[in-house]
């Protein structure tokens, strides 16, 4: 009971056109960003996420407390658990699902294959089946990736390039996911936007990430280790900052036809979309290393290697013709400001000095990897 009072204060939204979200992987890098601008602008707000061990939980701890002190209400469940979905659609009807829970990161897929078939397969076919049957049905904007164009040498990347070549399995399984979710569009009349997200970087980021791991070695005195591609060339990456990630939901969503079945009955056509959200400008890996090298004043210790074929792609760069035309997309902060701010962010959350090196944790929101 005291679950359900907390979902339904969680969803309600302040005004009267305001939307009812359930936000999948809302303690996650993306999702706690999206799930505090929905509510800042009165949206109602419910976070899903598993809390999974992928990456310190304690900095995933420390996203839901700041969601909880904006009154937004993270259950800890598994998109798995249907029972749990099925409740929860009981008890709210949310007008829409913003789907960013999912195994993330290449690497880690060749370890650990099945939680990306547990997550971003499995995980996702439950909400579907949860959304299908909801009555009303809300419309589903959900994170697919720029990895879907692989190995394509075509850049900048458009939506309708081939995406037939990924190079990971993380980049099949974001594939699957918009094959499975575009036949539940057609069968069940479920509105679907695929969001292909562009290496998003930013404050509250992914400690498994190459900004994020640099920054951490970087201060710790500790090598990092710098791929190189084919014939020498340096890897690019088209990074986009979070902020104008989280302006490329929020008008997905608002932009979101309504799904046309219910109750599992379709009625109609429904919307289906897939845009590249990036920021179009690469950037190579050497670049992203000297401008953090500035911000954090120390030298980085670097090791230059071939990159090994474990996933990775040589670069990535979006053209964004269609967001900008569909969604009203601009992408508007550039690497040297957004890198600013997130080392601004990783100073005071591990409680570094410049001068004095480390100081203690903030015990306020725990330990972090720092
Ligand atoms: P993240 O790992 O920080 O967030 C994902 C969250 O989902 C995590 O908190 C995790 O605990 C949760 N989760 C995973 N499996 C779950 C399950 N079965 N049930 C419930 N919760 C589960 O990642 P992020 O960077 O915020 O990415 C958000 C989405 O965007 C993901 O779908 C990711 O694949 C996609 N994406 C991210 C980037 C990027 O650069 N960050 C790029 C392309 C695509």
């Amino acid at each position: 009971l005291h679950w359900e009072r907390q979902v339904r204060s969680s969803a309600a939204s302040h005004h009267s056109a305001g939307l009812s979200v359930l936000v999948t992987g809302a303690a996650g890098f993306v999702g706690s960003h999206c799930s505090l601008a929905l509510k800042k602008r009165g949206d109602g707000v419910v976070g899903l996420d598993n809390f999974n061990s992928y990456y310190d939980p304690s900095l995933k701890k420390a996203r839901r407390s700041l969601l909880s002190s904006h009154s937004i209400f993270v259950i800890d469940g598994d998109l798995n658990d249907a029972r749990l979905l099925c409740k929860l659609f009981d008890i709210v009807s949310f007008s829409h699902i913003l789907h960013l829970a999912a195994q993330a990161g290449v690497r880690y897929a060749i370890e650990n294959p099945a939680s990306y078939v547990h997550s971003n397969i499995a995980g996702l076919v439950a909400l579907l089946e949860a959304a299908r049957s909801a009555d009303p049905q809300p419309a589903i904007v959900w994170a697919s990736s720029s990895s879907v164009y692989g190995l394509n040498e075509k850049v900048p990347f458009s939506e309708s390039d081939r995406t037939d070549q990924p190079a990971s399995l993380y980049a099949a399984t974001k594939k699957a996911g918009e094959e499975i979710t575009h036949t539940y569009n057609h069968i069940y009349g479920l509105s679907i936007t695929g969001l292909r997200f562009f290496t998003v970087y930013g404050p509250w980021g992914r400690p498994d990430m190459a900004y994020f791991s640099f920054t951490k070695a970087i201060l710790a005195g500790k090598p990092i280790t710098i791929y190189r591609g084919k014939d020498r060339v340096d890897l690019a990456r088209d990074f986009t900052y979070i902020d104008d990630i989280v302006r490329g939901c929020i008008s997905s969503l608002d932009t979101a036809g309504k799904s046309t079945g219910s109750g599992g009955k379709k009625r109609g056509p429904a919307q289906y979309r897939i845009f590249n959200l990036g920021n179009t400008s690469p950037v190579t890996v050497p670049t992203l290393v000297s401008i953090l090298e500035r911000y954090l004043k120390v030298k980085a210790k670097k090791n230059v290697v071939e990159m090994p074929s474990n996933g990775d792609v040589p670069f990535t760069h979006a053209n964004i013709t269609l967001a900008k035309a569909e969604l009203g997309y601009k992408p508007s902060t550039n690497l040297e400001a957004g890198l600013k701010k997130f080392v601004k962010w990783y100073l005071s959350y591990y409680a570094y000095s410049h001068r004095g090196g480390r100081r203690t944790h903030l015990a306020s929101i725990g330990q972090g990897d720092g």
